[in-house]
């Protein structure tokens, strides 16, 4: 999980990935955010595999897109 925005040291010479973007650490507020969404996914996929023998691509598929977009 990322916790800060871009590339606090940008020097690197064969790296072009941020180096228009200004470097900024995210707020704990949105933070916490990313852990519960996270929570939240990893729950319906644990409920998902119960009973399982593996990962199965639909089971990810429904727990974080939802029923609705089956
Ligand atoms: S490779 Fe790019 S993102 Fe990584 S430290 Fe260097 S400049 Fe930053």
């Amino acid at each position: 999980m990322r916790v800060s925005r871009n590339c606090p040291w940008n020097r690197c010479s064969f790296c072009p990935v941020y180096k228009s973007e200004k470097f900024s650490v995210r707020s704990a507020a949105n933070i916490k955010k990313d852990i519960d969404l996270l929570c939240k996914h990893a729950g319906a996929i644990r409920q998902s595999l119960e009973g399982s023998n593996g990962i199965e691509p639909e089971a990810i598929r429904r727990a974080f897109c939802g029923a609705s977009m089956i």
